[in-house]
Formats: C-alpha cells, structure tokens, sequence
C-alpha cells in the first residue's frame, strides 16, 4: 500500500471542504481534497436525473451580502456567471403583483417607497412590519435563546403581515417553521439583506447547473496545488504528529492536519470514541435537519415572463424560471423550478401527488399555466438539506478548531454566525483554513469582511 504526504487533508468537497482547500492551497500549503462523490458542491449539486433526461439541481440563491461566498466565487474566476436581481416580486394567487425594490431613498430605506406602495399589505400590516423591523434597524440579537414565533406575537404582527411578508422571508432563509428558527437568525437576514444597504439584499443565482459551477472552484484550487483526490474516507486516525486518512479501496493518504469538511451527521463515523469526545464535547443531539422539496417542470412555451418570483398563501413559495435565468429560453419552451421549504410534510407525500398539487397551485399565479402542454416534471426531495437554527443551538455548534492537534472542522453547521447556507459554509470553509495556519505558526487571515453599511446605516448600525 503507498501513501502521500501532505500538509493538510480537506476530507469533502462541499463549499466548507472546497473553501478551505482554496484558502490553503493559494497560501503555499499541500492539499489533498478528497471527495467520495462524482461531483464537486457536497448540497449544491446538480445530476443528470435520468427519467426526464436534463441535468437539474434544487434552486440555490445567495445575496450581496454573502460576502465569503463571493469572494470564492471571486477568486475561481466564476463570479460572472452569476445573475443578480435588485428587487424581489411577490404574488398573490390571482397575479396580484407585490414588487420589493431599491429606489432613491438611501439605506435603511432604500425599498420603502415600493413596500409602502405593495398591494399585498394593508396599513396596518405596513406599520406592524416597520416596527418589527425597526428592532433590527442598529443590529440583531446577540443570544439565540428567543424563536421566531415568540418574537412575532410579542412584536405585535398581524396575520396577513405574517403571510405576506415574515414568512416567505424567514422560513425561505433559514427553512424551518417560526418554532424551530430563532430570531436572531431572523433578524440577521432581515437586518443585513433589507435594511443595512441596497447591495446586501441583491439576489443572486448562479446561470449553470450548479455542479459545473463549483467544479470551476474545484479546478481553480488544482491550479494552486490542491491534489483532488476520489475516494470514501473511512476513519481518520491520528498517528505521529499528523493523521492518517483511511479511505476504501484507495491507498491511505498521510497529512500533517485534517479538516473534516462534512455534514455533522456524518461525522461520528470518522473517529474513534476517544477523539471524538475530545473534539466534540458537547455532542450533536442539539442538530436537526430540515427538508426541501422541488418541482421542476418543462412546458412547450413560456407561461410567464417573471424570472422568479415568490409565491404567496400557497406550499410552493417560490417560483424560478430557470431556461430565462440561464438564458437558455428559445421562446419554444420553459423550465420552471418551484421551491419548498422546510417541506416537512412532502417528505411522506408521493412525487405524483406533489407535482399534482404544484401544477394546481401554479395554474392560480400563471393562467398559461392551463394551457401550456407539460412536457415532463420531476420532484426532487432533499430530507436533510439544511439544519435548524433553533432556539438555544449556538452553544452547540464547534469552533473550527477542535480540542484534538491537527483536527478541524469545517461546515455549515460549525460556529460561523450564520445559518444553513453556503455563506456559512464558506466562511467555515476559511475558519478553519485560519485555525489549521495559526496551529503552524504561520497565520494567515481568509475570512472576508462584511459588506460595509451605505446611507444613512453608516450612523445607525452597530458596526
Ligand atoms: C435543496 C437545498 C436547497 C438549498 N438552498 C440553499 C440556498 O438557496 N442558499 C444557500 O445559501 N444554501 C442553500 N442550501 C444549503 C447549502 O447547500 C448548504 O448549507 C451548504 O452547501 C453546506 O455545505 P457544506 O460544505 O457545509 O456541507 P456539504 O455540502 O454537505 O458537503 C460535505 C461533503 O462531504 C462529502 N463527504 C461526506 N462523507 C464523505 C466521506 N466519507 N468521504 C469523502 N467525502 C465525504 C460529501 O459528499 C459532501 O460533498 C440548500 C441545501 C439544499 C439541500
């Protein structure tokens, strides 16, 4: 059996693995990258789905304010490729358009002519949101001991504002119901996207399937050194002053270090009780998974001309009109992805009923809807797509450096400040990279900062 040697060995290729082993790689360090899949992205991922023949993936969005992320975007070479959105159109079942947008007023109140103009929301719903808002106008909370739902009654929302605008909004963030988010999560989204400048709320989507777009990051580390390597890590051992990583059926490879870059449930399996224990004293029972569901439909033609849009009073909350955002529109056809959050309840429901009740639902916001032929669909299931933010999980989550020599993790669900998402990831990602360079006292800083308040946040935000 014959080894290598490396510096450090990035254990999965999802955007925590991917950003480490860039960080790492363009500092001078020798990387091995090691994933068990056939594709780059860990979650964000596309395949070829084989019974409707087309390479698809479950909607992933950033906005500006994701600054990690684009900076790794930045670095590969790819950030052209993402499409970015000013304003957000919300509909009611109907058509009844809702357009959230930038206008001349500076930040915070960059989008409230358009919000105090949105058919959606009745006075009294407005006022309720602005004095919600208002409690995240200089910051959001500290401690993560309050939920969301708790937070909505106490502040005093009304029904329809909670419909309208708290729920899309929150639960398409952090994909969970008001119980299982807590409200500083909440109040980040909306403080850092809505209220501390016109560039953070900008909606960003990648314009490829989302595999070929990590990859390019994948193969940017290579030219930097990064040696990608295929292979299903079994255990991670410590031996010497390093560690040894024992794949299946591929030789062992030996590192002076290792991140372990994978989705907390998959992480017991790696070391053994003792190590274990050490790095994660606290366990991973506070962890919990949530679930997102998508409906992707091909139609002979096109049944509106929205690039996305959220859905209101409906299961399916949002609306991505692919073939236009990949700017692969014919004008014979249409691809059309709609989005479910915290889906909880399709994870026991047929794909033929879910594509049923879709089609039902999208036919009340698209009346073409009812007369375009469908040519295919397909309902993709992601049971642990993201994990809760709930109340209390902060003291849960691990720093990036572990209690054990050359151990470190990376990940969403690691202490980054963020929730579920590839932000967090990649921040993660650079952490850890951060932690592994300080262990060898040649440290290095990745992280990047955040988006800097514009307008008038520069005098109200707490910096
Ligand atoms: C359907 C869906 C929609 C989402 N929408 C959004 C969105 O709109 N915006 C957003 O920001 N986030 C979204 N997310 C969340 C986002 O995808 C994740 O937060 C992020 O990708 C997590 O990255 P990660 O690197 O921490 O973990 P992962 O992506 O899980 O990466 C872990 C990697 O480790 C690899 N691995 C595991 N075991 C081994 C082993 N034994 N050997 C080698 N490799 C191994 C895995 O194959 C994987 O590639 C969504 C997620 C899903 C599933």
């Amino acid at each position: 059996m014959s080894f290598h040697q490396f510096d450090v060995s990035v254990v999965g290729a999802g955007l925590a693995g991917l950003a480490a082993a860039s960080a790492l790689s363009r500092s001078g360090a020798k990387v091995a990258l090691i994933e068990r899949k056939p594709f780059f992205g860990g979650r964000a991922y596309s395949y070829l789905h084989p019974a409707v023949e087309e390479v698809i993936d479950s909607q992933h969005v950033m906005v500006g304010c994701c600054t990690n992320l684009r900076h790794l975007c930045e670095v590969a070479g790819v950030a052209d490729r993402i499409r970015w959105y000013d304003g957000y159109t919300f509909l009611e079942p109907g058509g009844r358009r809702s357009l959230l947008v930038p206008g001349v007023l500076p930040s915070p109140a960059h989008s409230s002519l358009s919000f105090l103009s949105a058919p959606m929301l009745r006075w009294a719903d407005k006022a309720a949101i602005a004095k919600g808002l208002l409690q995240f106008l200089r910051g959001y909370p500290e401690h993560d001991n309050e939920s969301v739902a708790s937070w909505l009654k106490r502040s005093g929302q009304t029904q329809r504002a909670i419909r309208h605008f708290w729920q899309p909004v929150i639960v398409g963030a952090l994909n969970d119901s008001f119980e299982r988010c807590s409200v500083k999560y909440a109040g980040q989204v909306f403080h850092e996207t809505f209220l501390r400048s016109t560039e953070g709320g900008q909606l960003g989507i990648p314009r490829e399937p989302l595999s070929d777009f990590y990859s390019a990051v994948a193969t940017d580390a290579e030219k930097h050194g990064a040696i990608l390597l295929k292979g299903n890590v079994m255990e991670l051992r410590p031996e010497g002053d390093g560690w040894r990583v024992i794949m299946r059926d591929e030789p062992d490879v030996l590192a002076r270090a290792v991140v372990l870059a994978v989705s907390f449930e998959h992480v017991p399996a790696f070391l053994t009780g003792d190590v274990l224990h050490r790095a994660l004293p606290n366990g991973l029972h506070a962890f919990q998974h949530s679930p997102i569901t998508t409906v992707h439909l091909w139609y002979d033609r096109e049944i509106t001309e929205l690039e996305h849009a959220v859905l209101l009073d409906t299961t399916i909350e949002w609306m991505f009109h692919k073939s236009k955002i990949r700017g692969s529109a014919t004008g014979s056809g249409s691809y059309l992805e709609l989005t479910i959050s915290a889906s909880h309840a399709q994870l026991k429901q047929s794909r033929e009923h879910i594509l049923s009740s879709a089609l039902q639902e999208l036919a009340q916001f698209f009346p073409h809807a009812r007369t375009a032929r469908l040519l295919k669909g397909a309902v993709l299931k992601e049971a642990k797509a993201t994990f809760s933010v709930v109340p209390g999980l902060d003291e849960f989550r691990p720093a990036q450096k572990t209690g054990v020599p050359g151990l470190f993790f990376a990940g969403d669900w690691t202490r980054t400040g963020w929730p579920s998402t590839m932000e967090g990831a990649v921040r993660s990602g650079y952490l850890a990279a951060e932690a592994v360079t300080s262990e060898h006292a040649r440290s290095a800083r990745f992280l990047q900062p955040d988006l800097p308040a514009s307008g008038l946040m520069k005098f109200l935000a707490r910096q």
